[in-house]
């Protein structure tokens, strides 16, 4: 939230970012797969110091595997109490990669007094500090909770805002816009509202493991308090940040949208990365703040107006030890840091009005000392020697004169010669630099020629070869380049790339007429691929039967065609065969033997041919009258599959408006179900939401949270948490059987 009140950095300091280092003990699937604990520990000491692999670093703070959680909040988290109560921004966030250990860090088992982390821990002591304090002190303390994910904050404790974007308030200090903000007044109000961020959470994922593994979340808790006696206010933001896991992609195996997920991720951790690697140079003017939402939210604690803890979790084995030393890389980098911090302090009236009379007084102080300044500095101009008892003294505030030690006019000559003769030097340096420059750009001129003398070569080649390719092609001819002319390059160029141009369209009709070929052949394959199927279709089943047996006609004409050819051979063969052999008889006797013999071979080959059409004539008959009996048979076959077709197509339809009926339904019950659930949320919250509630200092605050706090919330029964518990565990199992 901005702080919307004018502000004031006086007592501003420098402020290093503390960097913690906590190690976890090996886990279950380590010490299974065999992994080693490469991480050494130098005894004695501050506890500051870790080695791996003879690498060694140094941290504010570096927790063993044993160090319980109190231990932690101790040493690494305590102190940022004071700071918040004492009107300074904080910022505590926990990087590594998964299961270094960051979430149990920050809030463990919350309600276990061993296992709970910062967290809880923060809320518990801010309270007990408050109710230790003076009783004129005023307390307004109010909380958001949201997370990051794909660069998108979404609200935990109001599921509709799921995109909500970055401000920066009039100090220019960046903010979530549009958060949901709930005041509370004890710290089991503070864990109801975290237990209701965390379910809400749940809600919207199917995998809660993998989902906080690529998320940041961000817990935000807002103290303002006024001073009831002399109205002073003082506000302080701490952001209690659970980053998501800072590993490389590659490890985790991830493909298609998890890969996107998790490269998105990596951007907004990279762009962290990037934000404290520019910080930490120290020369860098532009700091890449705006690079991702998480880094512009982290705006004022790096670099910026907040005591910052980094708290960096690591795995001690083996098998993580690439990760373990990026991890502790990016600590080392981030302990360079440096904040400004000073205290947000809105100011009385009567404040402002005593540091106006100030900071007026201190004005007209500075104005007389320029005045002065200015008046010397004519003197000097017109040739004046100013007396050094006379110059104005730069060293002290603005209204005192005192005098400084005398230049002496010896020494000022002296200076000059020094001055004179280091020029000297400089010049000539320069001037050997310029000759070896010039020699340098001599060179480069003439290989510039050459080299140009080159390309024009290789231009005139090319372009020959163009006019081939051209001429190959057929394309103008009016566009034939003079290969031969060496000068005016450049207007040949110009008609190349014409050339070219027209080519290139050329080739583009070439390619889309192929196209079009191939597509046509396609077409045919595919013609001919459904004509054999029909045959084939045709020879099994019989096909269609009225083509079939309109073949078999026609078949039958032509066999009784060919057999009346046939036939008329047959006869006019015999006749010519009797005429012959009359003939012959008639003949005289000395007529050669052989003669009669070569006819009568002849006739009986003719006759053995004749047998030979004969059989297939009768074979041919015989087909036909077993196709005609086959016929009624492959008819009926035919019939029957149809009709089991069309059944068919009658179930499939029906099936197919069964399930449409059925989503239809259980679409309507997920709608109904949720918005049970939002309602539930709206009636729960109720109107006291936005309405503060003061705490007053020095009384502990048992009693009277109605009476400080108008509306239902208090009065929301466990019962009806459970209850939604209940329902939102069903939309869940609906969601999912839908997903
Ligand atoms: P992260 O949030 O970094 O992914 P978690 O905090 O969920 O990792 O830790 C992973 C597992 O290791 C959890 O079961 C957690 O209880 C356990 N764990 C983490 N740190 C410690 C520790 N210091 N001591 C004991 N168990 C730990
Ligand atoms: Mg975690």
């Amino acid at each position: 939230m901005a702080m919307e009140t004018p502000r004031e950095r006086e007592i501003a300091a420098e402020d290093s970012i503390r960097v913690v280092c906590r190690f976890r003990p090996l886990n279950d699937s380590e010490e299974k797969a065999g992994s080693k604990f490469v991480v050494k520990f130098p005894s004695g000491g501050d506890e500051n110091c870790i080695s791996i692999g003879g690498k060694v670093y140094l941290f504010d703070k570096v927790f063993k595997p044993n160090a319980t959680q109190d231990k932690v909040y101790n040493e690494a988290a305590k102190s940022i109490v004071s700071d918040v109560l004492a009107g300074y921004n904080g910022t505590i966030f926990a990087y590594g990669q998964t299961s270094s250990g960051k979430t149990h860090t920050m809030e463990g088992v919350i309600g276990d007094p061993n296992k709970q982390g910062i967290i809880p821990r923060i809320v518990n002591d801010i309270f007990t500090h408050i109710y230790g304090m003076e009783e004129n002190l005023e307390f307004h303390i109010k909380v958001s909770y949201f997370e990051i994910y794909m660069d998108k904050i979404r609200d935990l404790l109001d599921v509709s805002k799921v995109n909500l974007s970055v401000h920066e308030d009039k100090n220019r200090v960046p903010f979530v816009k549009g958060a949901t903000e709930r005041f509370v007044s004890s710290p089991d109000e503070v864990f109801e509202v975290i237990e209701e961020g965390k379910s809400n959470r749940h809600i919207a994922v199917t995998n809660m493991n993998e989902h906080s593994s690529r998320s940041h979340s961000v817990f935000l808790i807002n103290v303002k308090q006024e001073n009831l006696e002399n109205q002073k206010k003082l506000s302080g933001k701490l952001y209690l940040v659970d980053l998501a896991g800072s590993e490389k992609v590659s490890k985790t195996g991830a493909e298609g949208t998890v890969l996107d997920e998790a490269k998105n991720i990596n951007k907004s951790l990279s762009a962290l990365g990037n934000v404290i690697s520019a910080l930490a140079d120290g020369n860098k003017t532009h700091i890449p703040y705006r690079d991702s939402k998480l880094t512009r939210i982290l705006q004022e604690s790096l670099g910026g107006n907040a005591r910052t803890t980094i708290i960096i979790c690591c795995s001690p084995a083996s098998f993580n030890e690439s990760e373990t030393k990026s991890t502790l890389d990016f600590g080392k980098r981030a302990k360079t840091i440096k904040n400004v911090v000073c205290v947000n302090e809105e100011l009385t009236a009567e404040e402002w009005k005593r540091r106006y009379e100030r900071e007026k007084e201190k004005a007209a102080r500075f104005k007389g000392k320029v005045e002065k300044l200015e008046a010397e500095l004519a003197r000097w101009r017109q040739g004046e020697t100013v007396k050094p008892e006379e110059q104005v003294n730069l060293q002290e505030g603005p209204d005192v004169t005192t005098p400084i030690a005398p230049p002496v006019e010896v020494n000022s000559v002296e200076m000059k010669n020094k001055e004179h003769e280091a020029l000297s030097e400089e010049l000539l340096a320069k001037q050997t630099t310029l000759n070896t420059t010039a020699s340098e750009l001599q060179q480069l001129r003439d290989m510039s020629a050459h080299q140009r003398k080159r390309i024009a070569e290789m231009l005139t080649n090319l372009l020959k070869d163009l006019c081939e390719f051209g001429v190959a092609i057929g394309g103008d001819e009016s566009l034939k380049i003079s290969a031969d002319s060496n000068g005016k390059l450049e207007e040949e160029f110009t008609v190349a790339r014409l050339y070219i141009s027209k080519m290139k369209s050329e080739v583009k009709n070439l390619v889309q007429r192929c196209q079009g070929l191939e597509s046509n052949q396609t077409d045919c394959n595919k013609k001919v691929k459904i004509l054999s199927y029909l045959q084939m279709k045709y020879n099994f089943q019989g096909g269609d039967l009225t083509g079939a047996r309109k073949d078999l006609k026609g078949l039958e004409e032509t066999v009784a065609k060919e057999l009346q050819t046939l036939h008329n051979l047959r006869k006019l063969f015999v006749q010519d065969l009797q005429c012959r052999i009359k003939k012959s008889m008639n003949a005289e006797d000395n007529e050669d033997d052989g003669g009669s013999l070569a006819q009568k071979q002849k006739i009986s080959f003719l006759e053995n041919n004749l047998d030979q059409l004969t059989k297939v004539h009768k074979q041919l008959v015989r087909d036909n009258a077993d196709l005609r009996c086959e016929l009624p048979k492959l008819e009926k076959r035919l019939r029957a599959t149809m009709e089991r077709v069309k059944a068919l197509e009658t179930a499939l339809r029906d099936a197919k408006e069964g399930a449409m009926r059925d989503r239809k339904r259980y679409q309507y019950e997920v709608d109904r179900i949720k918005e049970a659930v939002r309602q539930k949320n709206l009636a729960r919250r109720g109107p006291s939401a936005l309405i503060a509630k003061p705490i007053r200092a020095g009384q502990h605050h048992v009693t009277g949270v109605n009476a400080i706090k108008p509306g239902n919330r208090e009065n929301k029964s466990k019962n009806s948490f459970a209850d939604e518990n209940n329902i939102n565990s069903d939309v869940k199992l609906i969601y999912n059987a839908y997903a």
